[in-house]
């Protein structure tokens, strides 16, 4: 197999890249711009690998992508690349369009260019897998969970664009033929995670006597998914995955933000047991909501499970373990991907970091 991975050095996208590498023998092009979430070091340990390309390129640029295309000769697509933080859109949302709705587009159409002239096995093969977010669907009340057919209602201008990428996806499937999948997913965690989502923000503030900043009363609800787990699964949807289909991936782990802070405090307890932070629950501020914010979201996941057989390994307790100690043995990594992007320059905000 010869696969593009798009945002293949951003946080899942190099999950996935260094499986791809590590327990496959796909070629793989990782096509990414290096925003300030991408860096190379999250795939440094798989750039020797000669089946490993990377190609910095950005997904606005048509041409760039087409060309991609045309020289890579691949068979299957996997586009994770994304503006993928709901308060920097809120903050600015131009560049989640720009990226999310235009630079998929680009991808559907450089796609649809190059499946055009494909002929026999390689055309029956060929494969686009866009990665969507359990957002587009809006906010649960405290029951149910999403399915497949869940309606869409995206809250944030993140969210906004992800579905409007899901509907040109649909569209480039029924009006062009063009074979694609969707996977929908919860959220992730886990080790490369850019340092201004929850959990790695909530590490690296306590070790350091930081403040933990939570969210309104700290009772939203995500369902989240080890990034292992999910990257296992976006392969399996790429090799089996039934054309035009959509699946739900999570991690069957509903935790409050609040329930979150507690239990990497608790961890970091037990961790760091000598560190002047202890007991790190004391550093827990709640602060003022994020517009907009959706109180639940929750996957069912029984698709993929019942037709491809996908289940998460990790449990929450065992991933979150995993992650706590990464981040911990990892400042290094850390440091270096905050100097090298806008937020090293700015110090982290009390007010982000929250899913
Ligand atoms: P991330 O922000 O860590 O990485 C995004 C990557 O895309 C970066 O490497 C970045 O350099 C690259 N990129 C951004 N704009 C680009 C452009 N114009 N051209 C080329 N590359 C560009 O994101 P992530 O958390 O790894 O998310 C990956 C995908 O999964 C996204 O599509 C996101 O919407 C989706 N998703 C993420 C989560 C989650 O919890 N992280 C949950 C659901 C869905």
């Amino acid at each position: 197999m010869r696969i593009i991975v798009t945002g293949g050095a951003g946080f899942i996208g190099s999950a996935v890249v260094r499986q791809l590498i590590r327990q496959t023998d796909a070629r793989v092009l990782n096509l990414d711009a290096l925003t300030y979430a991408g860096s190379l070091s999250n795939i440094a340990s798989v750039s020797d690998n000669p089946r490993h390309h990377f190609l910095k390129a950005d997904i606005r640029n048509f041409d760039a992508v087409a060309r991609a295309f045309a020289e890579f000769q691949p068979d299957g697509v996997i586009h994770l690349a994304a503006e993928s933080h709901v308060d920097r859109s809120i903050d600015g949302p131009r560049a989640f369009l720009e990226t999310n709705v235009t630079g998929t587009c680009n991808m559907l159409e450089a796609a649809r260019g190059y499946y055009g002239g494909l002929t026999g096995a390689a055309r029956d093969g060929f494969r686009f897998l866009h990665v969507s977010t359990d957002e587009v669907f809006g906010e649960l009340g405290p029951e149910g969970r999403f399915t497949e057919t869940s309606s869409y209602r995206p809250g944030s201008p993140y969210a906004a664009t992800k579905a409007a990428a899901d509907h040109l996806v649909r569209a480039w499937q029924r009006s062009f033929g063009l074979p694609c999948l969707i996977t929908s997913c919860s959220n992730n965690y886990g080790p490369y995670q850019y340092p201004e989502k929850l959990i790695p923000v909530l590490v690296n503030n306590a070790v350091a006597g930081r403040s933990l900043p939570i969210y309104g009363t700290g009772e939203n609800v995500r369902d989240w998914l080890y990034v292992e787990d999910h990257a296992a699964a976006l392969r399996l949807v790429l090799d089996r995955g039934r054309v035009g289909e959509t699946y739900n991936i999570g991690g069957d782990s509903e935790r409050t933000n609040i329930a979150i802070a507690r239990t990497v405090c608790a961890l970091l307890d037990e961790m760091r047991p000598d560190s002047p932070a202890c007991p790190h629950e004391r550093l827990i501020r709640l602060v003022t909501d994020r517009p907009g914010h959706d109180l639940r979201y929750a996957m069912d996941a029984s698709k993929i499970t019942a037709e491809l057989g996908w289940r998460p390994v990790e449990t929450f307790e065992t991933g979150l373990g995993k992650t706590v100690r990464w981040y911990l043995e990892n400042t290094d990594w850390t440091e270096a991907v905050l100097n090298g992007g806008e937020i090293g320059r700015r110090g982290l905000s009390d007010r982000r970091g929250m899913d």
